[in-house]
């Protein structure tokens, strides 16, 4: 399908970075895209498309190299995906998630409002600012009571793009996207998710090498084990693919705005293994332990979407279910890690 425009993605390699890149692909866009160089090269997520994409080299904590971008691809549409994405990491990582995740998007914003002042900005925004809630389920009205340093980040971030889309004298078009968890075979080893079903099939699989660490630099699984933090933790979790079709339905409405996208089903940690494990004959209570150091400091929930705007004014609605999801990733998994 032909199309002159052009999509700019902050975080292009992340999980929702690679599929938006995908279906935008798909849409006929020219897609380009930030991302931090690594020392070993890897393009991650987006190695598949690295020929279709263009590639560009920076941090968003470089405001330079965002100015450098942005002249040179002149996008029609910003997408600004790219934070540090994990809330229990934050703990230990206050100063760089406030500096990449919070000041990172003001930068964003104030340099395409110099550079591409017409180009219309999705900003993602995060259900974790929804903290320890104030209501169940959340929608766009529920305040928001961040109970973690990436929460806090993101909720500066949000306050800015409101803050700039409601400027009288520059006004500038920036969608909030408030998304509940949305998970897939991409998404990092860090998350409790794909930790659990990657754990799934290396235990299924009887692997003894190879196995992926976890987020303390530990294999996933050791001694049959899997280890795992607070299971009664309650989460909405939607599959990312049908997420990032969310973001771009944003982006082309007339006025910009903030959406909470969600499924608005909840479950249990707990809910999540059982399913994982059940998927390849197995019963998560012989093989998960629980361990204290995966659990954060400060608790976030229950958080529980009420997306019911983005249905009204968008027509969005999550289209994969639960024990979909899940099936999805164990599979991707067992072939991963077999
Ligand atoms: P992700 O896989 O962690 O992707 C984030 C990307 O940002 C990574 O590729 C990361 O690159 C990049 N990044 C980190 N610091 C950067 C910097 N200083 N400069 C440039 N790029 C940098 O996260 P995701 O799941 O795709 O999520 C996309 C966005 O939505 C994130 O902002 C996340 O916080 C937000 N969000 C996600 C969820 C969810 O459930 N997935 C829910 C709500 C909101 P490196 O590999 O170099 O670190």
């Amino acid at each position: 399908m032909a199309n002159s425009k052009k999509a700019f993605i902050t975080g292009i390699s992340g999980q929702d970075g690679s599929y938006l890149s995908e279906l935008l692909l798909d849409k006929g866009y020219e897609v380009g895209g930030l991302m931090r160089r690594n020392a070993v090269g890897e393009l991650g997520n987006i190695a598949h498309i690295k020929e279709d994409i263009k590639i560009y080299y920076g941090d968003l904590q470089s405001p330079e190299s965002i100015a450098l971008a942005l002249l040179d691809f002149k996008p029609d549409e910003i997408y600004n995906l790219a934070s540090l994405s994990s809330p229990f990491a934050s703990f230990s990582d206050k100063f760089a998630s406030i500096m990449i995740t919070g000041v990172g998007a003001l930068h964003l914003f104030e340099r395409a409002k110099q550079i591409v002042p017409q180009a219309k900005i999705y900003q993602a925004s995060t259900s974790e600012m929804f903290g320890a809630p104030r209501k169940v389920p959340q929608n766009e009205e529920t305040p928001f009571n961040p109970a973690n340093p990436y929460a806090a980040s993101k909720e500066f971030a949000h306050r800015m793009a409101v803050i700039a889309r409601n400027d009288k004298k520059q006004p500038q078009f920036i969608a909030c996207g408030i998304l509940f968890n949305h998970e897939s075979p991409r998404r990092g080893l860090n998350f409790v998710t794909r930790k659990i079903t990657a754990g799934v099939a290396c235990i299924k699989n009887g692997k003894k090498e190879g196995i992926p660490l976890n987020e303390l630099g530990d294999p996933i699984v050791k001694g049959g084990k899997l280890k795992l933090g607070d299971l009664e933790a309650k989460r909405d979790w939607g599959y990312s693919p049908d997420y990032v079709e969310a973001m771009w339905m944003m982006l082309q409405q007339d006025k910009a705005d903030d959406f909470v996208i969600g499924t608005g089903e909840i479950h249990t940690v707990a809910d999540f293994a059982e399913e994982a494990f059940a998927v390849v004959g197995l019963d998560f209570k012989d093989y998960v332990v629980t361990d204290a150091h995966f659990v954060p400091p400060v608790q976030t929930g229950p958080l529980q979407s009420d997306a019911a705007k983005a249905k009204r004014v968008l027509g969005w609605e999550p289209k994969t279910k639960f024990k979909e999801l899940i099936k999805i990733m164990v599979h991707a998994d067992l072939a991963k890690f077999s």
